[in-house]
């Protein structure tokens, strides 16, 4: 089967792309079927994204760059069809996104299958930052884990408990320390051979110490990718993958330092927000409940009889109330408008 040109409403689940494919005529067959000879398709996925090219690391082994045509779009994670010069993206799931400064949304990486969410007795995240973690995985479909790094750090343990306390019944909690490996194969086990895994959290956590504990090699690989970009690793490149030896891949993801900037509705924290998954089963009056003081809400009900503690009510409203104020700010369409 020739390269393709992408399903447009693709582009849109995304996000992105719309109106910023080439303007051309050009046969998006072009370059694939014109010569006589048959051009061989081979599988693969995205490991590296430098803006105008990629890197495909292919099911049958090695690597190759390949430049992006106009019409062409691809992000770090995507599962590609190539055929000779061309690429072609299958649909992803697990899509995390952001808004860039200038109010674009913009890809991070796709077919994600967990977000560990890495936190450290020192330094502390701020207050609702795993909740909102935990929010925007369940959004993308991508199933939230909690790491605490550092275990050798004194008060770790007292912490653990607390986050096995609160977050126990909606994810996996591990305790890990990169700079002893302690834990590390727990994290490799969380994730399945054909599986991708993407560390977040605040600077400081560990995060690249993980990564470097976890993949061998990892300076070298980076290196390997970049090369031919003629592009440093801070400049364009977004996010590679790197093959764990338990065969899953995790993503570095070196220009994505604020996971804040992600997107969430007030919808999706009201369906996601750790802790209120029993009272959900029960299921409020409304479906579309934010959970506020709608009549017969499970969420206020649980809160009321104490299986919700107080707190966790109060974080949900805190959550909420941040959510609304950017989601107004990010919609606005002056704003928007001048981004392009
Ligand atoms: P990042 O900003 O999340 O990528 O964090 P880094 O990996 O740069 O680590 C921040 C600091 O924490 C560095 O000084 C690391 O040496 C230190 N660090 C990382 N992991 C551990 C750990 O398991 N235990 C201790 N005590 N320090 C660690
Ligand atoms: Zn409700």
């Amino acid at each position: 089967m020739a390269a393709r040109r992408r399903d447009p409403s693709k582009h849109d689940a995304r996000g992105e792309a719309k109106g910023s494919r080439g303007k051309g005529t050009r046969s998006p067959r072009a370059g694939v079927s014109r010569s006589k000879e048959v051009v061989e398709e081979k599988m693969g996925r995205v490991v590296a994204h430098h803006g105008v090219a990629v890197v495909v690391r292919f099911d049958e082994g090695g690597t190759r760059q390949i430049w992006l045509s106009p019409d062409q779009r691809a992000v770090v994670g995507d599962r590609v069809k190539v055929a000779g010069d061309r690429l072609e993206a299958l649909p992803a799931h697990g899509i995390l996104r952001r808004r860039d400064p200038r109010g674009r949304e913009r890809t991070i990486a796709v077919n994600l299958d967990r977000l560990f969410i890495v936190v450290a007795a020192e330094p502390r995240e701020q207050p609702g930052y795993i909740d909102r973690g935990i929010v925007i995985a369940r959004s993308a479909g991508i199933e939230p884990t909690i790491v605490l790094n550092k275990l050798d750090l004194p008060g770790s343990t007292a912490l653990a408990e607390r986050l096995v306390e609160i977050y126990g019944g909606s994810c996996e909690v591990l305790t890990v320390s990169a700079a002893e490996r302690i834990g590390l194969d727990a994290i490799e086990r969380m994730l399945a051979p054909d599986q991708v895994g993407v560390l977040v959290g605040p600077s400081g956590v560990g995060k690249s110490s993980l990564l470097n504990a976890l993949i061998p090699d990892l300076a070298l690989s980076v290196s390997e990718l970049n090369r031919g970009s003629g592009h440093g690793r801070h400049t364009t490149t977004t996010a590679t993958l790197h093959a764990l030896s338990g065969g899953g891949t995790l993503v570095d993801t070196a220009g994505f330092k604020d996971f804040i900037a992600v997107d969430v509705e007030p919808a999706e924290v009201a369906a996601g927000f750790p802790g209120f998954e029993i009272a959900l089963e029960t299921g409020c009056r409304f479906r579309n409940c934010l959970h506020r003081s709608e009549p017969d809400c499970a969420v206020l009900a649980a809160a009321a009889a104490g299986t919700i503690p107080q707190r966790r009510l109060e974080a949900y409203f805190a959550l909420q109330d941040e959510v609304a104020s950017s989601s107004t700010r990010s919609t606005d369409p002056g704003f928007r408008k001048s981004s392009r």
